[in-house]
């Protein structure tokens, strides 16, 4: 019986699994390492206004490997949401922003400046969420108006009730919610009305196909004018040619973010970006 019990794990002991499960377990570990040695920083993405140019900034995650250089969210964000790191990485950069959105609302260049910054379902769902937030701006002296939240679609979903719960205490505090990678999960006008929402956007998928993709038009379309009708502010991320910009704003979207415009670059360079590199 030992041996047929044997044999009946040897599928589950095959080199190559038990090398993937080896290499997940060292990026976990290695990841936590990164953490206490503070390695996670925050790379900020300028978002652009058709008239005013840069308005404000996506908060971005990003891992300055001692070895592997910068590394993106692709690299690391799945292993760290499945090992339940996501929190403190969260953390991590929900302060880093802040400090930053403080720092900037002392600069004259940064009047009106907005930083978004990405909430992962752990964290919206986990019960000390809201305290937690406004925690940190005490502390940071971030002025709530210039947050941003960005949610999705499907985390709404998890628990629709909490999740408006949660954003109407917050939107209270003067922060702003936007739903991100819009137009991939389930939308209808009845649940995005009931939701204290500030502004939808629309997922690069359907930026990166344009100019030529007809459907992917015809969907940039229909949000926009869901945008109207909900009277929400809409933006396009993904952007990275001229046409792609010139026809988005030909249909009712006119903020931008995306490689036309600039790459998720550190702080300083977006300072430098908005001619405010005389700090005081
Ligand atoms: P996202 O929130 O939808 O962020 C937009 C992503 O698109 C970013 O990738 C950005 O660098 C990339 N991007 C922007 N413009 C362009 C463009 O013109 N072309 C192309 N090809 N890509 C563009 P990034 O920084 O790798 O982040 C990937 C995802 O990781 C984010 O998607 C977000 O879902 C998640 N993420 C990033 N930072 C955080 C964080 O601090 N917390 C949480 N929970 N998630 C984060
Ligand atoms: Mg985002
Ligand atoms: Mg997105
Ligand atoms: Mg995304």
């Amino acid at each position: 019986e030992a041996k047929s019990a044997g044999k009946g794990k040897i599928r589950f002991f095959d080199p190559e699994m038990q090398e993937a499960v080896a290499e997940r377990l060292r990026l976990e570990e290695d990841i936590i390492r990164g953490m206490e040695a503070r390695e996670f920083c925050v790379y900020f993405q300028p978002q652009v206004d058709h008239d005013k140019g840069i308005i404000g900034a996506e908060a971005l995650v990003r891992w300055r490997h001692p070895q592997r250089g910068v590394l993106a969210p692709g690299a690391f964000i799945r292993v760290a949401d499945e090992a339940g790191l996501m929190n403190r990485i969260d953390s991590i950069v929900l302060q880093r922003a802040c400090e930053q959105i403080a720092s900037w609302s002392r600069l004259p260049a940064f009047a009106d400046f907005t930083v978004s910054i990405n909430v992962s379902a752990a964290q919206l769902y986990q019960p000390g969420f809201i305290d937690d937030v406004l925690e940190v701006i005490k502390l940071t002296g971030a002025d709530p108006a210039r947050i941003k939240l960005e949610l999705t679609e499907s985390m709404l979903l998890n628990d629709m009730p909490k999740a408006i719960e949660r954003m109407r205490i917050l939107k209270c505090h003067g922060i702003r919610f936007a739903i991100d990678d819009f137009g991939t999960g389930y939308s209808s006008l009845h649940y995005l009305q009931q939701l204290p929402l500030d502004q939808l956007k629309i997922d690069q998928s359907f930026v990166r196909v344009l100019p030529e993709d007809e459907n992917s038009l015809s969907i940039i379309q229909a949000i926009t004018a869901m945008a109207r009708s909900l009277k929400l502010e809409v933006i396009a991320e993904g952007v990275e040619n001229q046409a792609q910009r010139d026809l988005l704003h030909a249909n009712g979207c006119s903020l931008y973010q995306g490689y036309l415009f600039s790459r998720p670059e550190p702080a300083e360079v977006i300072e430098r970006m908005m001619g405010a590199e005389e700090r005081a």
